[in-house]
This record gives structure tokens, sequence and C-alpha cells, in this order.
């Protein structure tokens, strides 16, 4: 999936170094140390995840890595530099921002995302495609909770780098991010590899509830018997940044003890919302919507209660529920 060696490797470890060092001694840093710090950040955190800070300006990190033109070439490859296709001129990707580095999972750094101080748009800037840096298979921070953690039995999956960040501050190092993909199939391979639980957390807004979705159909293939997922909605305009630091570790422990849905809860009653079981019409559609999706589930156990669950919601009985997954649909 990576390759084993690449000389883009010490490249970004050095890239790595400059940033982590330039949030700790370059003149322009103060912005963003205040910056962390406002975000409830310690020293301890920026250590352990390697933060550190592009300084403004356009060749920073050019003059400090870049040598002949062999040597730049290499970090355009690396994404750390961009060249201009009309005038050739070359310039820092990553100017001005705080810089989180994505590690891989033996904890090589394989690319960047960097966000800017203020509200400036974009806010997040992630390195592109390289050859060591494939955006949909990696997941932000799942180094750092295999560090942080002997024995890992659930991971929490959140949509941003501060999320990730936050929760680690406030004591909750489980926590892993996308970035800024969907969740997908490829990412709960990974995860249930390492942990028979997933925790869902997203943002509570319209793309936090689509995200959810995407993910528990990404997690359906996954579900062997004697793994499970389970989801937490957040209230309307919180994510797990804001509410763990607004409520605190405990609060916010409970409130996944207490709140959490597990996968089927949520399953039924998202379908049940967009067709109503109190109508045979509505009855009807919930099984076309539901019975496919049911039938993905590879642990014979769960695939066999939900398929009773949905019989007795809908009053079909279970061969026709899987006549209907199995029979090609009919023209609509
Ligand atoms: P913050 O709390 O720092 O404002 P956030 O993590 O809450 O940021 P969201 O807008 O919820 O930000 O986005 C979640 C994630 O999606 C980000 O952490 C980032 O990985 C990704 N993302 C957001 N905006 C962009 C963007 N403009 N370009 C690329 N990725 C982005
Ligand atoms: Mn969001
Ligand atoms: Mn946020
Ligand atoms: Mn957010």
């Amino acid at each position: 999936r990576q390759p084993v060696d690449s000389p883009l490797y010490p490249l970004l470890a050095a890239a790595a170094d400059y940033y982590r060092q330039a949030l700790k001694s370059h003149p322009t840093r103060k912005s963003a140390v205040e910056y962390l710090k406002g975000r409830g950040l310690s020293g301890v955190i920026a250590r352990d995840f390697g933060l550190g800070f592009a300084p403004p300006g356009w060749d920073n990190l050019m003059k400090h890595l870049g040598g002949d033109a062999l040597q730049q070439k290499a970090l355009i490859d690396a994404g750390l530099l961009i060249e201009n296709a009309e005038n050739g001129k070359r310039y820092d990707r990553f100017r001005d921002r705080v810089m989180f580095p994505i590690r891989d999972s033996r904890g090589r750094v394989i690319a960047f995302g960097g966000r800017v101080l203020g509200d400036d748009k974009p806010k997040y800037l992630n390195s592109p495609e390289t050859p060591v840096f494939h955006k949909g298979q990696e997941l932000y921070g799942l180094y750092e909770a295999r560090q942080a953690n002997r024995d890992l039995d659930e991971i929490m999956v959140v949509e941003g780098y501060m999320d990730v960040i936050a929760l680690a501050q406030q004591g909750l190092r489980n926590a892993v991010a996308t970035l800024g993909t969907a969740t997908s199939e490829e990412h709960l391979k990974r995860l249930f590899r390492i942990v028979p639980s997933v925790l869902f957390c997203f943002d509570g807004d319209a793309a936090g509830r689509k995200a959810a979705w995407r993910a528990l159909e990404a997690t359906l293939p996954n579900l062997q018997d004697g793994r499970r997922a389970r989801f937490l909605f957040l209230p309307d305009g919180e994510d797990p940044d804001t509410l763990v630091r607004s409520e605190g570790t405990d609060a916010f422990r409970a409130r996944i003890q207490q709140h959490s849905q597990p996968l089927a809860d949520y399953f039924f009653q998202q379908l049940s919302d967009e067709a109503d079981p109190r109508s045979l019409e509505g009855k009807a559609h919930l099984a076309t919507l539901a019975a496919p999706l049911i039938e993905k589930i590879p642990g014979s156990n769960l695939r066999a209660l939900m398929r009773q669950r949905l019989a007795e919601i809908t009053g079909l009985n279970g061969e026709a529920l899987q006549h209907m997954a199995t029979a090609p649909a009919p023209n609509t």
C-alpha cells in the first residue's frame, strides 16, 4: 500500500523537524503559540502530536531544506513545495499555519495538515496525494492513539485534527480522524484489525449526520459477529473539541455511555425517518431500503437478528425479505 522505502520519508521528517523547531524559536512564532494556547492545548500534547508552525513567507522551508534542483524536485514530490506551472517559480505550500504532521502506522511522517491562525480560507490545507500519502486510507491520530494505549478496546472516529487533539488533551487518547474524506470500508477494515469496537462521533450539523450514515454503510461489510459500532450524535453546533472542552472529560465519558447508539438502533431509526413504518407503503419502502443493506453484514448472527427485526417492523416474513435482498430490483 505504501512503499517500504522512499527518499520522501527523510525529507518529510526534516520538514516536520523544521516546523516543530519554528514553533519553539522562530521570531514570528508568537501568534501560533497563542493560537494553540487559546484552543486549550498544552506543550505536552503539542509535543506528542509533533505540532509545528510554518512561518509566514514564501520560502522559509525551501531555504532551510532547498539545496540543489534535485532536492527541490523531491520537495515538490513530497507536496512541500509548489511549482508555478507558468513561470516555474517555486514556493512553500504551507505558510503562516499551525502544522499537524500526519504519521503512518510506523510513526513516519507522510503528510501534513495546516490550519490558518484566523478566519482566512481555506481553513485547512492538506498535503496532496504523493507516493507515500493516500488520503483515503490514512487515519490521523492512529499512531498516536496506539502509542498512548497499551490495549485499546475502542477507537473513536471524529472529523477533524482539532477534535483528535482536544480529546487527547482531555485524557481521551483513542480518537482518530479521517482527513476531510468520508469514512471508507478500507478505514474500517484497518480499525477492526486493531479494536473490536468503533465509536463514531461526528459534528452536530447536517454534514456530520451525513458522515455518520456514510460511516454506517462502510461499517456493514466489516461487521463480523463479535465486532460492534456505535454512534454518538452531538448537540447542534457542537463538535467533539468544543463539547469536551465545555463539559469536561467525565461528562463526555458519561455522554458516551448513556447516549451512544448501537449501529442497529441507528440503522432502524434512520430508515424509519425516511420511510414511515406506520403505513403499509412506508413499511414496503423501508423493507426495500433495509434488506439489501442488512445482507452486506458478514456476521451471520447479527445479520439474522437484523432480518428478524426488519420482519417485526414491517410484518413481512423472513423469506420475503431475503428474496427481496437478493432478487434484482424491478425497473422503477
Ligand atoms: P476547527 O475546529 O479548527 O475550526 P474543525 O476540525 O472543526 O476545525 P471542520 O470544518 O469541522 O473543522 O472540518 C473537519 C475536518 O475537515 C478538518 O479537520 C479538516 O481535516 C477537514 N477540512 C475542513 N475544511 C477543509 C478545507 N477547506 N480543506 C481541506 N480539508 C478541510
Ligand atoms: Mn464540520
Ligand atoms: Mn472544530
Ligand atoms: Mn468540526
